[in-house]
């Protein structure tokens, strides 16, 4: 693996874990967003993350430091120019993420593999807008990205062996397990994690039971370590509405219909924990 460099695109809940989980295996990163708030955001969940870590004895104040140092902030997509490896982890939107990627195989080394960690989103489309398909991949992280042990890699149609090869590898040097896939919408946890989250939104919608009942009933009933709608507001309503749509739209099946209340939610600017409010009331 001849890895230094990453960039990471999307400083927000899931490209800040991503940041923080390669910059502890000694790899360099450019943490890169929108907006200089938002990537200083995201520093600063890395930051308090690490505190923790300093205050619970899993690591020392040299550590974090030297952890915070391995990052550089970054507005500027052209700094692509410096790195072996993109992950991008920008908002799930098909439209903003092939202008990224068309943007990035203009700036970023040809050598340079692609990664998104899209949830749902195909690849092979993603990669179709770049001259290099073949070191274009899906490197699923799961949130929280520095406790969850899975990514879900998924080949696009044109990824070559040696791509998926070197992703592997970084997987395992991160301490991750690699499970592969082939590129189908939602790809395998979010066509099987998401339906349950939309049908436990209509039992909602339809008055079958609190929220607080339905996650209990999952929590106790099935031995989920959380209910379902507390999930969705973990991983944002927003989210979880996109990846609905795209199952719908891509099966063109109505089992995936998104539930009306989702969408009103979302609508309300209801989108869960980073908005303040979803299903339940945060401080
Ligand atoms: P988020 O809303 O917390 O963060 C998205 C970040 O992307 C924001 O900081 C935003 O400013 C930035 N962004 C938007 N457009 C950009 C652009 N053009 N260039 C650079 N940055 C841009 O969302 P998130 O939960 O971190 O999700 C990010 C991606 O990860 C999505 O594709 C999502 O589907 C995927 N994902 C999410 C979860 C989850 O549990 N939330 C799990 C796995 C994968």
């Amino acid at each position: 693996m001849d890895i230094k460099t990453l960039m990471i695109i999307g400083a927000g809940q899931m490209g800040s874990g991503i940041a923080q989980v390669v910059a502890q295996t000694g790899l360099q990163v450019i943490l890169h967003d929108k907006k200089e708030e938002f990537v200083n955001r995201g520093l600063g969940v890395i930051t308090k993350n690490l505190s923790r870590d300093v205050e619970k004895g899993r690591k020392t104040v040299d550590e974090k430091q030297a952890i915070l140092n391995r990052i550089q902030p970054s507005t500027d997509l052209s700094n692509a120019k410096n790195v072996d490896f993109v992950v991008e982890a920008a908002v799930e939107n098909m439209e903003i993420k092939t202008q990224i990627f068309r943007n990035l195989d203009e700036f970023a080394p040809p050598h340079a593999i692609l990664a998104s960690n899209t949830s749902s989103l195909s690849i092979t489309e993603i990669a179709s807008v770049t001259k290099r398909p073949e070191k274009v991949i899906g490197m699923h992280f799961m949130n929280p990205v520095p406790v969850m042990k899975l990514i879900e890699i998924i080949r696009g149609l044109a990824t070559s062996e040696e791509t998926y090869r070197v992703v592997a590898e970084l997987s395992d040097y991160m301490g991750k397990i690699a499970v592969e896939v082939n590129d189908f919408p939602g790809f395998v946890s979010n066509r099987v994690l998401m339906p349950m989250i939309n049908e436990a939104i209509y039992c909602l919608y339809e008055g079958v039971a609190t929220p607080e009942s339905i996650d209990e009933v999952m929590k106790l009933g099935m031995n989920h370590p959380m209910g379902p709608l507390t999930l969705a507001d973990f991983i944002g309503l927003d989210t979880c509405l996109y990846i609905m749509e795209i199952l719908y739209e891509g099966f063109a099946d109505s089992k995936y219909r998104p539930c009306p209340l989702l969408r009103k939610y979302v609508k309300a600017g209801w989108i869960g924990r980073k908005s303040g409010r979803g299903f339940y009331v945060y401080e």
